[in-house]
């Protein structure tokens, strides 16, 4: 039976057309974007698709986007072998990694592609990345899928999705995944790298968590960082959760000042994520003075995990009615494949 693929079309770049009135580029619809693709007929799948409405540059996407992504993806789950999402690049690792927590017992291909250059320019890096992430969604060995998480496909390289950051803003080779191997290479043929591939142990029925809380902030901290304003950030009204963008291996300032901030807000119940603001590594609370402190007031480690993920997976855990001490718990273990321990 020919593979029944799904592209649910959000919008970003790989969809965009310039305004005639200032130039500026803006999403239309798949229809529009399908007439620059006869090719997909080629493939031979049973292809379908969804447009969002309306189609979004993914700057403005919000958490209930992604509450509509994952119903798109959950409506369709028995239908499809699997899904492409096209999105745009600003964001995307934040979906990816949202996806990959809000998805239960996902055991279907969710590859998440876009594009730098408009799909209907002549250099476009669109074309390719569509069309390899078709064949990698519809990839199946012995009736099984190959790839059966929530991934992005960007410049021949498949990433585990919630592993994945931009790191470019003006080159094809917009993302990388510092602490994770690529999961396959597309050149002449796709090269997928098994062993890093997720496998589902148990056949459990797919469903989707929709409770997110949003009453979470990145803060990163730099030299010249003022008490006022970590203050002003820390007793913000309602903030359960915050992610601490530190320096190399976890360090922050052993300021006086900064960690009897840290431990207010600990002993208030906020729930503080330590994640390095280097692409690559982890953070080791304790090798370096600067962050012993923390470490005893109870900042937790995010080890190798990205912002993007961290961010993600602390509105998903709070948005659980669990206690904050599992909330601590489940920060700091592997929930889907995004920390190495
Ligand atoms: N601003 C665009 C977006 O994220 C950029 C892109 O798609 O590359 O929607």
């Amino acid at each position: 039976m020919q593979p029944r693929i799904l592209i649910i079309y959000t919008g970003g770049t790989i969809g965009m057309v310039q305004r005639p009135d200032d130039g500026s580029l803006e999403p239309v619809n798949f229809d529009e974007l399908s007439k620059e693709l006869p090719l997909l007929k080629k493939f031979g799948y049973n292809i379908s698709s969804i447009t969002f409405d309306p189609v979004l540059d993914s700057s403005n996407i919000d958490t209930g986007f992604w509450l509509k992504l994952a119903g798109a993806v959950e409506q369709n789950y028995e239908k499809y072998n699997g899904f492409v999402i096209l999105h745009g690049t600003d964001t995307m690792a934040y979906t990816a990694s949202a996806l990959s927590f809000m998805f239960e017992n996902l055991d279907k291909p969710v590859i998440i592609t876009g594009a730098q250059l408009p799909i209907g320019t002549l250099r476009t890096d669109g074309k390719e990345n569509l069309l390899t992430a078709i064949e990698i969604a519809a990839a199946q060995e012995n009736g099984v899928p190959i790839v059966p998480e929530v991934c992005i496909y960007f410049d021949s390289n498949l990433y585990r999705g919630n592993r994945t950051s931009k790191i470019d803003s003006q080159h094809f080779f917009a993302f990388d995944s510092k602490n994770y191997p690529v999961m396959a290479k597309a050149g002449v043929e796709i090269d997928y790298s098994r062993e890093f591939i997720y496998k589902p142990a148990n056949k459990s029925i797919f469903g989707v968590n929709y409770q997110l809380n949003c009453n979470v902030v990145i803060l990163k901290i730099f030299p010249g960082i003022q008490q006022n304003i970590v203050e002003s950030i820390l007793n913000i009204e309602g903030l359960k959760g915050v992610i601490l963008e530190s320096f190399g291996s976890g360090n922050v300032p052993n300021f006086d000042w900064f960690s009897k901030l840290i431990e207010k807000a600990i002993k208030k119940g906020i729930i503080i994520v330590n994640v390095s603001q280097c692409a690559g590594g982890k953070v080791k609370m304790g090798l370096y003075h600067s962050s012993i402190d923390i470490k005893n007031l109870g900042v937790i480690s995010g080890y190798d995990m990205t912002t993007e993920a961290a961010i993600t997976k602390l509105m998903y855990l709070l948005g659980q009615g669990i206690s904050n001490n599992e909330v601590r718990k489940y920060m700091t273990q592997n929930l889907k494949g995004e920390i190495t321990l």
